[in-house]
Order: C-alpha cells, then sequence, then structure tokens
C-alpha cells in the first residue's frame, strides 16, 4: 500500500516539475538553428538531414520546468555534431608513418581532389610538417595532364630541399608514382607524398586513373582535400571520390577564408571518414590539425 502511495506522490512531483516538449515547439526551434546551420555553410542536405534526427530523437522528452528548449535543444544539437565529429578519430599521422618505418618500407600517401582546391599546396605544407618532425618525404608528380603541374609541384620541392620524382606530360600516372615508391624504398627515404590530376570530378577517366594509381603503389593513406569555400559542390566531390577511391581522411583548405567552418561537419557527415588537417593560409606552416571541440562552437557564433 504504501509502494503505491510513494509511487503516486513520485508521478505528481514529476508531473508538476516536468514538461513534454511538444512537436510544435521543437519545430519552431530546430527551424531557426537550421537557418544557423545553413548560414555556417552547412551543406543543405547535411542541415536538413541533422535537424530531422534530432527532431524524431526529442519529440515527447520531459524537461525540468524552469529549463529554455532554446537552451536545451541548441545544446542537444551541439552535442551531437559533436558526436559526429569525434566518432570519426583522425588517425596519427606520425605514428602510423614511423611504424611503417619500422617494417623497413616507406610510407605512401596519396592526395585526391579536382584542381583549384588546393592539393598542390597541401602536400608541400604536409612535407613540411614532416621535416619539422625529422622524417624525409619526397613528392611524385602523378599529375602528367595539367600544364604547369609539374613545375608548381618541381617549385615547392626546391623550396622545401627535397627530391621530386616526375616524368613528362602525357606519361603513365601510375608508372610516375611506382617509380617514387621503388626510389623511396630503394634510398631509405620514409613518406612519399603523390600529387595527382584533379580535371572535373565527374570525368569518368580521372577516376579510373586514380584507381589505378591506387591499385599499382597501393598507398598507406588516401587522402581527399577539399576546398571549404566551394560549399554544396565539394560535398558532391568528396561523394564521387568516395565512391571510386575509398579514400581514409580529408583535409580542408581555405578554412582561413571560411571563417564559419560548415564545411567540416557536412564533409565528416557524408563521408564518415576524418578530418586530418585544415589548411588556413598560403604558408608553408599553414597546416593545422582539426579541433571538433572548437568548430562546434564556432558554428554557432
Ligand atoms: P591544386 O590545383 O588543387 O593543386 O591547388 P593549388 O595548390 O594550386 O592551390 C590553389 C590556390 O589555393 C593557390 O592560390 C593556393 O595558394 C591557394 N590555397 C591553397 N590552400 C590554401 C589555404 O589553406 N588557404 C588559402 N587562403 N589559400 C590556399
Amino acid at each position: 500500500m504504501f509502494e503505491k502511495l510513494r509511487s503516486a506522490i513520485k508521478s505528481f512531483t514529476q508531473a508538476i516539475s516536468e514538461r513534454t516538449l511538444s512537436e510544435e515547439e521543437v519545430e519552431k526551434i530546430l527551424w531557426n538553428l537550421e537557418m544557423e546551420l545553413l548560414e555556417s555553410d552547412v551543406a543543405l542536405e547535411v542541415a536538413h538531414e541533422l535537424i530531422n534526427r534530432v527532431k524524431c530523437e526529442v519529440i515527447g522528452k520531459k524537461l525540468e520546468r524552469g529549463t529554455s528548449s532554446t537552451e536545451y535543444l541548441k545544446k542537444y544539437l551541439m552535442n551531437t555534431i559533436f558526436n559526429i565529429l569525434s566518432q570519426a578519430k583522425p588517425p596519427n599521422l606520425i605514428d602510423l608513418i614511423r611504424e611503417k618505418r619500422a617494417k623497413g618500407e616507406p610510407y605512401v600517401i596519396i592526395f585526391l581532389g579536382i584542381n583549384g582546391t588546393g592539393k598542390t599546396t597541401t602536400i608541400a605544407k604536409l612535407a613540411y610538417i614532416l621535416k619539422e618532425k625529422g622524417l624525409t618525404p619526397i613528392l611524385a608528380c602523378a599529375d602528367t595532364y595539367r600544364a604547369g603541374a609539374i613545375e608548381q609541384l618541381s617549385e615547392h620541392a626546391k623550396r622545401l630541399s627535397i627530391k621530386i620524382i616526375t616524368q613528362r606530360y602525357g606519361a603513365d600516372p601510375a608508372a610516375v608514382a611506382r617509380d617514387a615508391a621503388s626510389y623511396a624504398k630503394a634510398h631509405n627515404i620514409d613518406v612519399v607524398l603523390i600529387d595527382t590530376a584533379g580535371r572535373m570530378q565527374t570525368s569518368k577517366n580521372l577516376m579510373e586513373e586514380m584507381r589505378k594509381i591506387i591499385r599499382v603503389v597501393n598507398p598507406d593513406l588516401k587522402l581527399f582535400i577539399g576546398d571549404a569555400l566551394a560549399g554544396n559542390d565539394m560535398v558532391s566531390q568528396a561523394k564521387e571520390f568516395q565512391t571510386f577511391t575509398n579514400f581514409d581522411a580529408s583535409i580542408l583548405t581555405k578554412v582561413d577564408a571560411d571563417v564559419k567552418g560548415g564545411a567540416a561537419l557536412s564533409i565528416t557527415y557524408i563521408t564518415g571518414k576524418p578530418i586530418l588537417y585544415l589548411g588556413v593560409g598560403q604558408a608553408y606552416s599553414d597546416l593545422i590539425p582539426f579541433n571538433p571541440e572548437k568548430f562546434v562552437k564556432s558554428l554557432f557564433e
């Protein structure tokens, strides 16, 4: 009898101290949050899906009376975004390189992405970081298609005082990549950084070319380079490259210009792959590790 009474009192106390989040209230608040995401350049389909997911999870939830539903939903959404970003954990690149070197093999990284995203600059920046860590990188220009590609990468190699492997324009890109890997093995080089061509991502030829290089050199890491300023376009490029190459992680460039950085959420959400670094300028030292916590806050600033 006492049990029944106790439970009746508990329900009564709960009823007056709690309230239920209604569908109408949730929709109104989430609509505003969706607009904030879009203003931060989160891709349309990502913002929409994410908000719908949160909506399904929170309608009917009980809130303590006095708790602001707007604050609650904002925190809930930020937590959801943080979980998405931190589930995709970036590998510790330096450790991976050292593990491979312990087996006497060079660590091979291939860079994928369309022209203009900052692929070549990012390769040079990563070479700079590796040198700073006491490792020896070499560059391989497997873009034998775009006029100026070989000269551009060679210029970086010269400035960074590192070896570059090239062939003539029109040569087989997979052969250049294989040459570089063999050279690295023979000369005790730690890391091979392979630049690739990046004409339109919808070009089937390009995707076949990437697949061929990947089959021939079997890289340890496939990195997709995305331009943070390209918005929905970057998302469709990432999808296409993921379908054909199943890349391992991405690097977002030009984040210095993209103050809000919604691109980071879009790419992680769409690909489920971690972001390894952010490009934050044109200098060699402008490549920084991605920090999910800082990023989530910046989305709603
Ligand atoms: P690729 O065609 O993909 O190899 O692109 P490039 O490396 O040639 O870069 C295209 C342009 O973007 C160049 O002017 C770079 O200096 C610039 N760029 C690359 N990364 C960044 C970055 O993180 N921030 C800024 N502001 N510019 C960048």
